[in-house]
């Protein structure tokens, strides 16, 4: 494939140093690296300005479920921008789009969610969340209900709100987070923090952490907790069958409000539309985004359960909040065409009784790698935890994530696209990957562990 070289990598290397400033990136040493450039993708499949050809393993950014470069979705996307390219929904004005993707969800999800609140991402989201918990609250006059439980490790976007309900200690170091009024618990992550505990115990004590805050904290201040039902970013931290059932009982005896945050497990992720179904969760609200459109066009939003919903509608009055954004109709059609694909090809299915079993079965074998602790996956959501003496639950002695970003850069090398969080391996590839294309993660997967496997040897690292 060298046809495709029409984009000469350097200059645009140049240009983008000179002026771009990327997220979540240490931009002197990026720049002295230079970006890679990515100009098309279909299906699977990057290819980078040099005519190389890359895996996807990340489904973009967690988000590409249906693949790219579909074309029902550009041609809707076109036919909306015909039609109608914008209009706002705040002013007792609404659009066929916004109406049409509104009822799609409400058949979609739990037959408890008939409602929902549009945003442009997964941060705005949860920022909504934050507000309309509190709100629901000031509404049954507990004004005082507003402190909200989350998690650490969690992420759960990067504006204020976002970020501050997420628990990633590198981002609270800056910028002066968390806002106050937000209380972190344990994560449910027995490989690092189970010690001696069997993953039951461990996911029992880590969910009882919940009540011991509520405790702690009041009920009569506790608004809502607020979890991923599996930890994305925080490394595919798939938690022990007792935590959720746990969680469960803790919303159902306290007056708090469940929030499950669905910005990357619901849409299929894992082989249910939501990621709370899979663990027989009822959540009041699932903040989504990301697959809600593959990532075809920037749209979150909100679901928000009746019982919540029905005191919004009736009691709120002016719920103050909203974006210029809500509701786009480009957008909406983008929402609209993506997800009638996965209904129509039956691809949350698909995860749920061919790809993934196909593809967890292979990745669960990757265990017996010297340089593995642990192979997990649930879904199409998969980790891999690096350690220097396989199969102890041990970490590489020194900086935590020198291992993973060694293995993560043999990986662009070798053509597969995964990310390093820490000394854990992750994928969460497109859910149209093909047996044939799992495969070849899996083949690019062995030989990129046993490149890594040999420079930390090299560097005395291992053992
Ligand atoms: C990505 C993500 C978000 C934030 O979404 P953005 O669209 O990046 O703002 C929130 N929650 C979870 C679980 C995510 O993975």
């Amino acid at each position: 494939m060298t046809v495709s070289n029409v984009y000469p990598t350097a200059p645009l290397r140049a240009l983008d140093a000179a002026h771009h400033l990327h997220p979540f990136s240490d931009m002197k040493s990026l720049n002295a690296e230079g970006s890679r450039v990515i100009v098309r993708a279909k299906g699977c499949w990057l290819e980078d300005s040099d005519g190389n050809r890359i895996l996807d393993g990340m489904a973009g950014l967690w988000c590409v479920n249906v693949g790219h470069g579909r074309p029902e979705i550009a041609e809707a996307v076109a036919a909306q921008m015909g039609e109608l390219s914008y209009y706002n929904t705040f002013f007792k004005t609404t659009h066929p789009p916004v109406i049409k993707l509104a009822g799609m969800l409400a058949d979609l999800a739990p037959p408890a969610f008939n409602h929902v609140f549009f945003t442009g991402s997964g941060s705005e989201s949860n920022d909504t969340v934050m507000r309309m918990v509190r709100t629901y609250w000031q509404t049954l006059e507990k004004p005082e209900k507003t402190v909200i439980i989350a998690r650490k490790n969690a992420y759960h976007g990067s504006t204020m709100a976002g970020a501050s309900l997420g628990g990633m200690a590198p981002m609270h170091k800056q910028g002066g987070l968390p806002i106050p009024g937000i209380h972190h618990i344990a994560q449910p992550y027995w490989f690092d923090e189970g010690g001696d505990l069997s993953p039951a115990e461990f996911g029992l004590k880590a969910a009882q952490e919940l009540e011991a805050a509520i405790d702690e904290i009041g009920e009569d201040k506790v608004a809502a907790f607020i979890a991923e039902p599996v930890q994305g970013a925080g490394g595919v931290i798939i938690p022990p069958e007792t935590y959720w059932p746990e969680i469960a009982r803790i919303c159902k005896e306290r007056e708090i409000l469940l929030v499950a945050d669905e910005v990357i497990c619901g849409f299929g992720r894992l082989g249910k539309w939501f990621g709370s179904e899979h663990f027989g969760i009822e959540p009041d609200l699932m903040p989504i985004a990301k697959g809600l459109s593959s990532g075809y066009l920037p749209i979150g939003g909100v679901m928000v359960a009746d019982r919540i919903a029905d005191v919004l509608v009736n009691a709120t009055g002016d719920f103050n909040h909203g974006f210029t954004y809500s509701g786009h109709p480009v957008a909406c059609a983008a929402a609209i065409a993506n997800l009638t694909i996965l209904r129509d090809e039956k691809i949350v299915e698909r995860v749920a009784d061919d790809i993934g079993p196909y593809l967890q079965k292979k990745w669960a074998a990757l265990a017996g790698h010297p340089l593995v602790g642990e192979a997990r996956m649930i879904g199409l959501m998969g980790a891999l935890e690096l350690v220097p003496s396989s199969p102890a639950r041990r970490r590489f002695a020194g900086d935590a994530g020198r291992a993973g970003t060694i293995c993560r850069d043999f990986s662009f090398r070798n053509g597969l696209v995964m990310r390093a969080v820490r000394d854990s391996m992750i994928i969460s590839p497109p859910l149209v990957i093909t047996h044939a294309e799992a495969d070849e993660l899996v083949r690019l997967t062995e030989k990129t562990l046993d490149d890594t496997h040999a420079e930390l040897t090299r560097q005395g690292m291992m053992g």
